[in-house]
């Protein structure tokens, strides 16, 4: 069996939904575990309701909108299904529900139940379009597998339960050949039956769990550039296709900002040696990109991944003391418990220096930090990370370039430039 995603640029409108029976047509006798993301910017909007309804402002226009996107791409690709309409409708009548009533003023268990929508429609949507151009499958409740635990919007797999949630409501799936069966993803469920996510973009995760609950033969998520390059391709010219790379290589390019997959989804995979393609959904003949046990290539191009808008902060005890244990663990724990993420780090006998991303949170723990330390930052920086770097790849990102901190070691080269 193999998994196939699909993310919301690839079910954006009517075509979109449509090239993805295009793609399956090429995979008739596969039994096919399909995950399917929300519909282009679904998720943003949703999260704007979310954020009204936490305010106690008007949503109905909003969903209003949803809806007739979501009805009218349907109407397009599954003319006539009244059964999907009905399940649609449904859908949207239950969300008005939950609008009309009082906000839980738990935000983020708001926010899941009403953002999860957006997997359930798109799926609807493309479910119903598939059986219509004679692509017989089985739509499935993801959350019916995903057990979760409770941190909503960042919920953690409870991988037992789902082994046996799997093999008891989705395994039977597969039983007459060949299966095929879609899916959400980026959504779950507590055991106590609350609906969870995993976090944006968590839908690559999402296959990964399938593929490893179902062990499947391979993952690939389609998207609408045709593999994992050396360098975001929308930013520079001339950058590489790595046609073959290691789960290692790809989790350390994706942990330091290359957004090509989800940096989660690589775990799981390696755990059952699962190997994972990225291939275009537009362009079917292009080769794409392999990432499985094999890191024989890993070091043969240099890969480059810039982070705009990254806040360098050096922190420095008030009387020049030494920077030691006592200080570090301290500021660590500010930064865990306000949920800000350090990108990179470095210290010397004075000042702990930090880059993170330049948010508001980002913002209050510089104001919190000059309680106990004297607090200096640059804001607007890039963060260049360099893997496998040689020297021209260097001098090529940082000539002109005022750097303000940079670290090497055998594999990785990092700058902060000023921008
Ligand atoms: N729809 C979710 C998001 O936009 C999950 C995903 O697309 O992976 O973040
Ligand atoms: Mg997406």
């Amino acid at each position: 069996m193999k998994v196939f995603k699909f993310g919301g640029a690839s079910v954006k409108d009517a075509a979109g939904v449509r090239n993805v029976a295009g793609v399956l047509s090429h995979f008739l006798q596969d039994d096919l575990l399909i995950v399917v993301s929300a519909m282009g910017k679904t998720t943003n909007a949703l999260e704007e309701v979310v954020w009204a309804y936490g305010e106690g402002r008007d949503t109905r226009p909003m969903v209003e909108k949803l809806r007739a996107a979501h009805t009218a791409v349907l109407a397009e690709v599954a003319p006539g299904d009244e059964a999907a309409q009905a399940a649609l409708d449904g859908s949207f009548r239950e969300l008005q529900r939950t609008l009309g009533q009082r906000s839980s003023g738990r935000v983020d268990e708001d926010y899941d139940q009403i953002v999860s929508l957006g997997e359930v429609w798109s799926t609807l949507v493309v479910s119903a379009h598939l059986k219509h151009a004679g692509f017989a499958n089985t739509w499935f409740d993801a959350r019916t597998v995903v057990r979760t635990d409770g941190r909503h919007r960042a919920a953690k797999v409870e991988w037992q339960a789902c082994e046996n949630l799997s093999a008891r409501y989705l395994g039977p799936l597969f039983a007459a050949r060949p299966g095929r069966v879609l899916t959400q993803g980026f959504i779950g469920r507590t055991a106590e039956g609350r609906t969870t996510t995993l976090g944006r973009e968590g839908s690559d995760f999402s296959a990964a769990i399938f593929a490893y609950l179902l062990d499947a033969e391979s993952v690939t998520i389609w998207k609408d550039v045709p593999g994992m390059f050396n360098a975001d391709p929308k930013r520079f010219a001339d950058t590489k296709l790595l046609s073959h790379i290691s789960y290692r290589e790809a989790i350390e390019l994706s942990y330091f900002g290359a957004s090509v997959i989800h940096p989660r989804t690589l775990q799981p995979l390696q755990q059952k040696h699962i190997p994972l393609y990225v291939r275009s959904f537009v362009d079917l003949d292009a080769p794409g990109s392999t990432i499985d046990d094999r890191s024989e290539n890993d070091s043969l191009i240099p890969s480059f991944i810039v982070k705009p808008g990254q806040l360098l902060i050096s922190i420095t005890p008030r009387d020049l003391s030494f920077i030691v244990e006592e200080n570090l663990s301290g500021i660590f724990w500010l930064f865990a418990q306000r949920n800000v993420r350090i990108d990179l780090m470095q210290n010397s006998a004075l000042a702990f220096s930090v880059v993170v991303d330049d948010t508001p949170r980002a913002q209050e723990l510089i104001a919190e930090l000059r309680k106990g330390y004297e607090v200096r930052y640059n804001s607007g920086c890039d963060l260049v990370t360099v893997r496998h770097y040689d020297e021209p790849t260097l001098a090529a990102l940082t000539t002109g370039r005022e750097v303000l901190l940079e670290q090497r070691s055998r594999t990785t080269a990092r700058f902060v430039l000023r921008s």
